[in-house]
């Protein structure tokens, strides 16, 4: 056999002999879609090139961080200079300050916040918190919401709302998802008896308000406002897991989008990760003064890490939020999203193909299904294989989105008109094939 001249799958093979399956998080491997991941080279604005120099037009962006594209001036400047000043201190910095007063500023549910360095952390440090302020165990989650890979979030539901869930990983005992309920999404009913079972029995409620690990499908108004009163009746905390949606579909993320709809609203604890770190490993979690104030050295709620408010990641971080804080960033943002939302949306209709999609700021979905599903069960009524079939009809057209039909798109400022319009032209022809 001759030895292949595509570097990707060179690279892969090699990979695979000192990394499980090749790669360090699973989604990268193309499993799903089947065919060899590619990797890549180097990055700049909406592009990325892989190992054989092919450029593509970057709709994942690193899964969301990358807002502006990758190597924005303002951010590698920061980097960059904060490099110069010390990678790790393990002692605090005044930077920490500036990014959790830029976060705060934004995001008014926050009086106070932690920062750690990935959302799985962040996420799991919220669970302890609400359980350490309410002195209870339960906690509710939902179908197709992701939190990350803490053993107590990695379970399915179980046949019945008094039953327990079932671990969805191995080497993630039964006991330890004992105390997690799971609900199906945008089910108001479901969550009634919920509270109605379990109720002074629950510690939090988490959710993805613009669910983001399901492709994109938003919790309606009514239900996140039903969300809140029941919580707020039985004393549970409302936990909003916005690693993905915080400072990527608003300025104020999901939360000031619900208080749209919903006078007043807020949730009690408010989960980050993604944008805020610019692209560096930095996550965060926050709420109010009285229950963030249980955490150490205050409070009885233990959590540290050696490398949380690095101070390059925070450098990143920073400039970031300070280049997307600038006025008209989110209306320009939002108005390409829904540039490209609609072009996709006329080019599936005038090839007669069954196609819905949905998008809010720099955050997108869409669905090879004639209406937006409401729950995981029925974003996976998609057939796998046209949606294989799109995806690799758009990666050989040069165009990267998710590998796999249940995660979100990402739009960044550096998407220029061109990108969006070679994107939809691409994507027109793919359907034709799609139809056929
Ligand atoms: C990405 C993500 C996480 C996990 O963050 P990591 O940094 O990958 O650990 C948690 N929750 C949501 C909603 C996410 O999208």
């Amino acid at each position: 056999m001759t030895p292949s001249t595509d570097r990707n799958e060179t690279l892969f093979e090699r990979a695979k002999r000192v990394i499980p399956g090749g790669v360090n998080s699973p989604v990268r491997a193309f499993r799903a879609v089947g065919g060899t991941p590619r990797f890549v080279q180097r990055a700049q604005g909406a592009h990325f090139w892989d190992a054989n120099g092919k450029r593509y037009i970057d709709y994942i962006g690193s899964w969301g961080p990358m807002i502006l594209g990758h190597g924005h001036p303002a951010v590698v400047e920061a980097v960059q200079r904060a490099v110069t000043e010390g990678f790790s201190f393990g002692a605090p910095t005044e930077r920490e300050i500036e990014l959790a007063e830029e976060i705060l500023r934004h995001v008014p549910s926050m009086e106070m916040v932690r920062l750690v360095s990935s959302g799985t952390e962040a996420g799991m440090s919220a669970i302890r918190l609400a359980r350490g302020a309410t002195g209870r165990s339960k906690i509710i989650k939902f179908e197709g919401c992701y939190h990350g890979h803490a053993d107590a979030l990695l379970v399915k539901a179980g046949s019945g709302l008094a039953t327990n869930g079932y671990p969805t990983s191995a080497g993630v005992p039964d006991e330890v998802v004992q105390h997690t309920l799971v609900l199906e999404y945008n089910n108001v009913q479901q969550l009634e008896e919920a509270f109605a079972l379990h109720g002074k029995e629950l510690a939090c409620l988490m959710i993805e308000p613009i669910a983001g690990n399901m492709n994109f499908v938003r919790a309606s108004a009514p239900f996140m406002q039903r969300c809140r009163e029941l919580c707020t009746q039985h004393g549970a905390l409302l936990v909003f897991d916005e690693v993905m949606t915080g400072f990527r579909v608003a300025m104020g993320s999901a939360q000031s989008v619900y208080a749209q709809a919903i006078p007043g609203f807020q949730p009690d604890i408010t989960v980050l990760g993604k944008v805020i770190g610019g692209g560096m490993p930095l996550a965060a979690f926050g709420g109010p003064r009285a229950i963030m104030e249980q955490m150490a050295p205050l409070g009885p709620v233990y959590q540290a890490g050696t490398l949380s408010g690095n101070p390059v990641a925070t450098a990143c971080g920073l400039a970031t939020l300070r280049e997307i804080a600038k006025p008209g960033f989110f209306d320009a943002l939002s108005a390409k999203t829904r540039t490209l939302v609609d072009g996709l949306k006329k080019a599936a209709a005038s090839e007669g193909v069954a196609f819905s999609a949905d998008c809010e700021g720099g955050m997108f979905g869409f669905f090879l299904l004639p209406q937006l599903p409401q729950n995981y069960a029925t974003v996976m009524k998609t057939e796998g294989a046209r949606f294989n079939q799109l995806f690799h009809g758009l990666l050989d057209r040069g165009i990267y989105i998710a590998p796999a039909l249940y995660e979100a798109g990402f739009v960044s400022a550096a998407h220029s008109a061109e990108d969006l319009e070679v994107t939809i032209a691409a994507a027109q022809h793919v359907f034709k094939a799609l139809r056929g």
